[in-house]
């Protein structure tokens, strides 16, 4: 079943790291993981990072129940660009199939244009679709 709850919490200050006020995202699917059953997509504004990355727009436990995305940098004034709500709405959409994509068991694809194709910049997030390309589909049996 999915979505029959929506929580709002507090970041656990335990995986902030404050010399880069960032939180740690794998640690954050941890915690989602051991405090609730069910699948779990946590959605946060703050900024996350992981071991090896300066930043992530999500992250998700392979095959597993829990996906995180920060809309943090998803944001056009996050660069001093002109705000725009259907740009950052249309980007926290993509990001949030590409992570839930994880839970389902899809890897990163080749395809441009495919949601799970791996994005590093908002330009990348920007010049892909909302959607799963034939190939991605046909894993899920779509
Ligand atoms: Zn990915
Ligand atoms: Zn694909």
């Amino acid at each position: 079943m999915l979505g029959d709850v929506a929580n709002v919490e507090e970041m656990p200050v335990s995986i902030l790291n404050k010399f880069r006020n960032q939180y740690r995202s794998d640690l954050l699917l941890d915690h989602l993981e051991k405090n609730h059953g069910g699948r779990i997509l946590g959605i946060t504004k703050e900024d996350m990072y992981t071991e090896g990355l300066n930043f992530i727009f999500g992250q998700a436990k392979m095959k597993g129940r829990v996906a995180i995305v920060s809309i943090c940098r998803l944001d056009p004034t996050f660069f001093h660009q002109t705000k725009d709500d259907g740009l950052f709405e249309s980007r926290i959409v993509k990001e949030t199939i590409h992570e839930v994509g994880h839970v389902l068991g899809l890897s990163h694809c080749n395809n441009r244009g495919c949601v799970m194709n791996f994005s590093n910049t908002v330009g990348e997030v920007d010049k892909k679709t909302k959607y799963l390309c034939d190939m991605c589909k046909l894993q899920l049996g779509l």
